[in-house]
């Protein structure tokens, strides 16, 4: 059968700047399975590169290292990170145990690295039991005794199972009492079948072990085995060396919720900090939120207001558009009748309503005052169609429409200057001198340029074409279209239509359409200008949180460098590492992005509520600023990540 441990004429050489320190010049060794093997040799005499490369936890410069005759130099970094999880143990002078973490999840942390399912929380108490510290499972590491802590570590290196525990002056940093505890640990797991390999400049801790190797220089000067010390009774073959799978997806087994948990543990563990990092994300997010909102709500009151006007309002006039167009005689000017609303009215999809009306000037008296305002007859659907429908008194009934009834509906100027404070609802009216019930007051419209939309009075068409102006046609057709993006293919079917019905040539420009897309148009880019200008300023902001985070999480790379290099040690590959500052990033910023958009909708109802400015949260900008500080999270914490998933295990536990 192979040996276990085989080290070939191993060399390590150290570069420090210009001078080179030879730590080991050519040692060959083999260790079998069930041998308790002491490293002995004074300071400085290679011991410890001995046992790294050994342990796997570094490579000679020169010389073979095999396990069971598997040259193990040639396996890539991740794949030796596997190795070491699944074959060896690792205690060390310091301890390592990670000061965040209970010493039940210490203990379990190597699993993380195994692929394996399941939380392991049984064994782990069962390995905490096997070191006597079953009690204190939910402690951390800074509660407990140096003693207790260096059993912390070995209960963790057992978590595994492993074939060869590797111990570097393990009672290096204990008093005598808790050495022989710990010694009693090593000399039990020995005679139940582990490997030990122990590095001690002690003779009596020396003096537990069957074999001591002394070194020199860089030498093995001496191997002696003790007389009548038997190797413990392996149990089976080669069975724990084995590489895992390192094309296991993350997802697969319970590693990515994991590093979840992790990063949530560190990001509250440093609360101020996490919180003080993230303000960046969080001013940016709401403030994309916010000013989104503002934007929104400029846009949406702006097309309120727009629709008031009648934004998908079509004009029908007769008469040319054109205002320099030669005079056409008599016949060029269209005249309307109730046969052309009924005509455009009929095309369903493009137009939802449309209403005749004809406009006048009417000679108003009540009492002793008289007055002179604009008159306008009007269609049923006018109410509707140009927000005329009064709030006090009513709209006209389709009855009173079609006979003519005498009802008028006046706006405030006229009130005003008929009635003064009381009220006109109810009261007769003369209309150029026919008497006119008053039934509503328009709502008010305030000044259109120099006209004043309250100086009117509306009655129905019929009315004012037959009774009052002596008239049998329209002045004109308000044609409101289903949908403001319809309005061009609605100007031309309603063209098409009337050329048709009072058969017109295609250029014959006898009547004209207007439409209000032209102011339409240029509100729309301005609000849309300021949404971007807006938006940009928010993005700025999110770009420097984006700086503070990479600039939080190096710090925490640099401050957790000695973590890195231990779990490095028990068996986390590169992406292991890399995945797990990155979760940590991107957690920091989707919880910054969250309390963002929490202050963002906060400060959007402030402002409505407060300032009285219309602003309209839209989900779009929730998903946006979210999935946005994801990605910033990911982006400022890839350098981060990458800088910590590239340190050496070696030379980051040896990290001050
Ligand atoms: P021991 O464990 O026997 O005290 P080491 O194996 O740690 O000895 O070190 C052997 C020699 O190599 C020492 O001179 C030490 O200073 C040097 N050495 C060890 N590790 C490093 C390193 N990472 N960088 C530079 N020199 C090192
Ligand atoms: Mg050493």
């Amino acid at each position: 059968m192979k040996p276990m441990l085989e080290l070939v004429d191993v060399y390590r050489t150290y570069q420090i700047g210009e001078s080179t320190v030879q730590a080991l010049r050519g040692v060959s060794v083999t260790i079998e399975r069930g041998e308790f093997v002491a490293i002995m040799g004074a300071s400085g005499s290679g011991k410890s590169s001995l046992l790294q490369i050994l342990g796997l936890l570094d490579n000679p410069d020169k010389g073979d290292s095999l396990i069971f005759g598997k040259n193990v130099n040639t396996l890539s970094e991740d794949d030796q990170a596997g190795v070491r999880n699944n074959v060896a143990g690792f205690v060390f002078q310091q301890f390592h145990l990670l000061k965040r973490m209970s010493i039940l999840e210490n203990v379990r942390l190597p699993h993380i690295y195994s692929g394996l399912k399941g939380d392991f929380h049984q064994e782990a108490i069962e390995r905490l039991r096997q070191v006597g510290l079953e009690e204190r499972v939910d402690h951390t590491p800074n509660q407990l005794s140096g003693g207790e802590q260096q059993r912390v570590a070995i209960a963790r290196a057992l978590i595994r199972d492993p074939l060869i525990i590797f111990a570097d002056e393990p009672t290096g940093n204990l008093d005598s009492k808790n050495s022989a505890e710990i010694m009693k640990i090593f000399k039990a797991l020995h005679e139940q079948g582990k490997t030990v390999i122990m590095v001690t400049h002690e003779n009596d801790i020396a003096a537990y072990a069957g074999r001591v190797i002394t070194m020199k220089d860089g030498l093995i000067i001496s191997d002696e085995r003790k007389a009548g010390f038997k190797p413990s009774e392996a149990s089976s073959g080669e069975a724990g060396f084995e590489l895992h799978d390192s094309k296991v997806s993350l997802w697969q087994d319970g590693r990515f919720s994991g590093f979840m948990a992790q990063a949530f543990q560190s990001i509250l563990a440093n609360k101020m900090r996490s919180f003080l990092s993230v303000l960046g994300i969080l001013v940016g997010v709401a403030s994309v939120i916010a000013m989104m909102a503002l934007g929104e709500g400029a846009k949406a009151a702006m097309q309120e207001q727009l629709k008031s006007m009648g934004s998908n309002m079509l004009s029908i006039r007769g008469g040319s558009a054109k205002i320099r167009g030669a005079a056409q005689g008599a016949g060029a000017v269209a005249r309307f009748t109730a046969v052309d609303v009924t005509d455009i009215s009929s095309l369903h999809t493009l137009v939802k309503n449309a209403a005749g009306v004809v406009n006048g000037s009417a000679r108003i008296v009540y009492g002793n005052k008289n007055w002179s305002s604009t008159l306008t007859g009007v269609g049923f659907d006018y109410g509707t169609m140009r927000a005329a429908i009064p709030v006090l008194g009513r709209w006209f009934t389709p009855e009173e429409m079609q006979k003519r009834e005498k009802s008028a509906i006046i706006g405030v100027t006229v009130v005003k200057e008929l009635f003064g404070n009381s009220n006109p609802l109810g009261k007769t009216i003369k209309i150029n001198r026919i008497n006119f019930k008053v039934i509503g007051i328009a709502p008010p419209k305030g000044f259109s340029g120099p006209q004043d939309e309250d100086d009117v009075v509306i009655i129905p068409v019929t009315t004012a074409m037959y009774r009052v102006l002596g008239k049998d046609y329209f002045s004109g057709i308000f044609v409101e279209v289903a949908s403001p993006t319809l309005i061009e293919q609605a100007k031309t079917a309603v063209s098409q239509q009337i050329r048709k019905r009072h058969r017109l040539k295609a250029d014959d420009d006898s009547f004209n359409i207007r439409d209000m897309t032209e102011i339409q148009k240029m509100l729309t880019s301005t609000t849309q200008t300021m949404s971007l200008l807006l938006g940009s300023i928010a993005a700025i902001s999110l770009l420097v949180g984006g700086i503070g985070i990479m600039n939080i999480m190096l710090v925490s790379v640099t401050e957790r460098t000695r973590e890195i290099g231990l779990r490095k040690a028990i068996g986390a590959r590169k992406k292991d590492i890399m995945m797990q500052f990155l979760v940590e990033s991107v957690g920091l910023t989707i919880s910054g992005g969250f309390i963002g958009v929490l202050a963002g909708v906060g400060i959007s109802l402030l402002l409505s509520l407060f300032a009285g400015w219309a602003v309209k949260t839209s989900l779009i900008s929730v998903l946006l600023a979210t999935t946005f500080s994801a990605v910033i999270g990911m982006f400022f914490g890839l350098w981060p990540a990458r800088k910590a998933a590239e340190l050496k295990p070696l030379e980051a536990l040896r990290y001050e």
